[in-house]
């Protein structure tokens, strides 16, 4: 017998620490054996096969025999296909139902041995970029009426977008590495913007963490909240897992980048679990800026979920010069962030085959200054 999740409701919520052993086991069997047990519609036992069902975006439950399930069973994917006539009632509900984002083959990059497909984060409609995930997740499930956190663009353009549509306000601290356009963006959205004298964003965090207490704002904390993962649990990394399915992809690698770590860190969980992949996830190397990402030693609350092998160094040269490649032979604009990404994984090239995953945060357009800054060193 099964039981639609959300009508259960669980003594205690169980952190996603908590819940990670079980979230593998469920990925790597691709089922469950065992039932949750009820008293009434409360979960008196099996907590940590409740929340895992619920962070990896399963609908229903087993609660009585059989208690054997697959996770198709448990409607793992049902919510991930938009509505077939594409009307949506708002924006937000654009963003939660235009879902998966597209994975295209980069023609030009692949090979017979190795197919390249890219995952676009640009369909995603507030930043343009993955971090309207991470930003949805927590702005959803926060109380506050003002919102704030240090971002590097991207995350707080989403925030402070999904703000408004929830008619809360929003304050985003940048540092001045921040993009141009992320100035305008968040002036338009007529969220508080300050801008401080830093390099990288976590710089900003006391500064940040001091005013939230003073001023009485909700630190959205994108870097320690463990709803960044699993926007991309129930998002990103579920939904390549699907899509693979769905296209019959025999998936060898997943790449991406590392910014707060929060999509790498459930991308890897999927990767190696339940698409026996390799996890691929770029830095940049020391000394070197690529915008939204930064380096593991800055200090990563998830980072102990992926492997050291698992983290590659890329220059912005390399980065850039992907960029271009991408550019010069399927046409698409991608950012430096997926550039690397692309980078890491071409590194690795000649030890997969089959199909390869990479992750494209943004678009390149919002850019210029980077590509006009560095683009000629890298020989475009
Ligand atoms: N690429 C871009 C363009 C970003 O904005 C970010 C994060 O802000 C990342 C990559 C890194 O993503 P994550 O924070 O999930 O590690």
């Amino acid at each position: 017998m099964l039981a639609p999740l959300e009508r259960l409701r669980p003594k205690r919520e169980l952190s996603l620490w908590e819940t990670i052993a079980e979230i593998e086991a469920l990925l790597a069997e691709g089922r469950t054996r065992r039932c949750l047990s009820l008293e009434g519609e409360e979960v008196a036992a099996g907590l940590e096969l409740y929340w895992a069902l619920r962070r990896i975006g399963a609908k229903r439950a087993p609660v009585g025999e059989p208690c054997e399930r697959s996770l198709e069973e448990l409607g793992i994917y049902e919510d991930l296909s938009p509505p077939s006539h594409r009307v949506f009632s708002s924006a937000l509900e654009l963003l939660q139902r235009n879902l998966p984002t597209p994975l295209v083959m980069l023609r030009g990059l692949s090979s017979d041995r190795l197919r390249v497909w890219a995952k676009l984060e640009w369909f995603n409609p507030f930043s343009l970029s993955i971090k309207d995930r991470t930003a949805a997740s927590i702005a959803l499930a926060a109380g506050a009426a003002e919102l704030g956190d240090a971002s590097s663009g991207n995350f707080g353009v989403a925030l402070a977008a999904i703000a408004n549509s929830l008619g809360k306000r929003a304050r985003i601290y940048l540092p001045r590495t921040a993009e141009e356009y992320a100035r305008a963006a968040l002036s338009l959205l007529g969220a508080k913007v300050v801008v401080e004298d830093k390099d990288l964003t976590v710089e900003i965090l006391p500064r940040l963490r001091e005013e939230s207490l003073r001023e009485g704002f909700l630190h959205a904390d994108q870097f320690s909240s463990d709803l960044n993962v699993e926007a991309h649990l129930k998002g990103t990394a579920r939904e390549i897992d699907f899509q693979a399915r769905a296209a019959g992809l025999r998936v060898s690698a997943v790449a991406g980048s590392l910014g707060t770590s929060g999509h790498m860190a459930a991308v890897a969980l999927y990767a190696r679990s339940r698409l026996r992949a390799r996890v691929i996830a770029a830095q940049p190397a020391t000394g070197e800026r690529i915008p939204g990402m930064r380096r593991v030693e800055s200090g990563m609350r998830w980072a102990s979920l992926l492997r050291p092998e698992e983290i590659v160094e890329v220059s912005a040269k390399e980065a850039l010069s992907a960029v271009a490649r991408v550019a010069r032979r399927d046409g698409l604009i991608i950012g430096p962030s997926g550039g690397a990404a692309l980078a890491a994984l071409e590194r690795l090239a000649g030890e997969l085959e089959g199909d390869a995953v990479v992750i494209v945060p943004d678009s390149g357009h919002k850019y210029a200054s980077y590509f006009r800054a560095l683009g000629a060193a890298a020989g475009i």
